[in-house]
């Protein structure tokens, strides 16, 4: 089985000169959904999880999925004013513009070990956003794991390098 047979490109989506990776066929299909639990669990062996984070909103489903084969917490981070409780944010740069994501100050205890997963690294501001909040609450990130990574983006530089881990390279 292929990760990439359950992957379709979308061309001019959500607007005109974007192809858009879609990963709603990947989810129709259990069986393609467990393989990328396992091979994200692959490249954990002998790493030490307490928690994985997940990024709104597709990082929420693989996120939550892995957090439960590992059997440990899942930490939401969200954009702005989602979350109920007091929160850090951070902002980043965008294209055109900024955006900001927030995260629960009490979702993470200092020293604790950190995976954070969202469905695509593309440019890596979003994912670099999300490794300073956990930061900054004194998570240690033991991974950074994408289902797609753009390579000719190169997200990855704005990311701690040694611990990137994606499934499927564009
Ligand atoms: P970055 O901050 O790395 O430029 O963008 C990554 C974020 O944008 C991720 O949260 C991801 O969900 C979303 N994203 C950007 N392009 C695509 C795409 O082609 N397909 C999907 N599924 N998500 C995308």
């Amino acid at each position: 089985m292929q990760l990439t047979d359950y992957i379709r490109t979308i061309k001019d989506f959500p607007k005109k000169g974007i192809s858009y990776k879609d990963i709603t066929p990947l989810l129709l299909n259990p069986e393609a959904c467990e393989l990328v639990v396992s091979e994200f669990i692959k490249g954990l062996e002998g790493k030490p999880i307490d928690k994985v984070v997940g990024i709104e909103s597709r990082g929420f489903l693989f996120g939550m999925l892995l957090a439960k084969a590992l059997n440990v917490g899942f930490v939401p981070i969200r954009k702005p004013g989602k979350l109920p409780s007091q929160t850090f944010s951070q902002s980043y740069d965008l294209e055109y513009g900024s955006d900001t994501i927030e995260i629960h100050k009490d979702d993470i205890k200092k020293g604790e070990r950190i995976i954070l997963h969202d469905d695509l690294l593309a440019t890596g501001g979003t994912a670099a956003a999300a490794c300073q909040l956990i930061e900054k609450l004194g998570g240690e990130i033991v991974q950074v794991n994408f289902l797609i990574e753009l390579d000719f983006l190169e997200g990855r530089k704005h990311l701690p390098k040694a611990n990137v881990n994606s499934l499927v390279h564009y």
